[in-house]
């Protein structure tokens, strides 16, 4: 088996992957292209499974930061497959890349629930919550309802054998407390961008989850957001819906992207349900991973030209002041 490791990668985007492969892909990219690519292990889950994210960057530590994660809920299979589509797209293809991808700094969680992950594939394909144990027969916490802005708020419950359990405390869970503890011990502003990969429904959804509310720069994150939910449609025909997630879905606290854009400042955060629009649901048959990588990869890439006309109208300005 070990040649396999030598000789490339497991990763195939026809089927969904248990936790190895994906990880086993990260660890082939990094020591494919170690000029680009890095591996680290932020922290362990409860299971003491490696939280591990892949870093792309061109080595320009002012590029704009753009953190990815996917598989925060286990059962939403297509995210860590469509995360790792885009990774293996921005990767693989580095060479021809578009200067606005290129000149961000990358950070990607494909699977920020890796007991959960490996548990839906080996016990209950239909599980969400992270596997802490309460000492009852109804384990997990909901870990994006477990972030730390407005937590235990509306949609949120903390009845422990709830599917939407909220913890017993805002990051109470290592699996969200490492993502908080990575994306924090950067300088500030050093995140333009916080893109949660979930499933389903597809929907492109910006702050607040909390409330019936909207930030004070709504109209540059639905611009965004419509750009993408556009391209989309142009690339492969699908359509996604735009707009502010308890609006748009349903109000629930303690999401990640309320507390990357609450907390941590990082403008442009958003919450992507990915396909289908229930016909399959979370269950999505994996000939559907392509057509989901490719409008993930659209998304990512509208929002990566977003983050670096920012930082070009910021050098421009300073550059006019000095
Ligand atoms: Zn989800």
């Amino acid at each position: 088996m070990g040649f396999l490791f030598l000789l490339g990668h497991r990763l195939t985007w026809q089927a969904y992957h248990r936790l190895d492969d994906i990880h086993g892909f990260f660890d082939y990219l990094a020591k494919t292209y170690p000029d680009i690519c890095t591996v680290e292990t932020i922290g362990y889950s409860i299971q003491k499974r490696p939280l591990k994210i892949l870093k792309i960057s061109n080595g320009n530590a002012g590029n704009p930061g753009v953190w990815i994660d996917g598989g925060m809920h286990a059962r939403e299979w297509i995210s860590p497959a469509a995360v790792t589509y885009i990774a293996n797209q921005i990767v693989e293809g580095w060479d021809d890349m578009p200067a606005h991808m290129k000149n961000v700094n990358w950070h990607i969680h494909a699977v920020a629930n890796p007991d959960g992950y490996e548990y839906s594939h080996t016990t209950d394909r239909l599980w969400r919550k992270n596997m802490r144990s309460h000492g009852r027969n109804c384990p997990g916490v909901d870990l994006n309802r477990n972030f730390g802005y407005k937590w235990g708020g509306k949609g949120t419950s903390a009845n422990p054998c709830s599917q939407t359990y909220r913890g017993s405390k805002a990051f109470s869970e290592p699996e969200t407390f490492y993502i908080s503890k990575y994306i924090s011990n950067f300088p500030r502003n050093t995140f333009q961008a916080y893109l949660s990969f979930h499933s389903y429904g597809q929907y492109i959804l910006y702050p607040w989850g909390y409330d019936y509310r909207v930030t004070n720069d709504k109209s540059d994150l639905d611009r965004v957001a419509r750009q993408a939910g556009t391209t989309i449609t142009k690339s492969t025909g699908f359509k996604y819906t735009v707009g502010s997630s308890a609006t748009t879905l349903y109000p629930a606290a303690g999401g990640s992207d309320d507390w990357a854009k609450g907390f941590a400042g990082i403008k442009y955060a958003y919450t992507i349900e990915m396909g289908d629009t229930g016909r399959y649901g979370f269950v999505l048959p994996a000939s559907y991973i392509e057509q989901n990588g490719k409008d993930g990869f659209t998304f990512v890439e509208t929002v990566a030209r977003a983050v670096t006309k920012t930082k070009d109208s910021r050098r421009r300005k300073i550059r006019r002041r000095s």
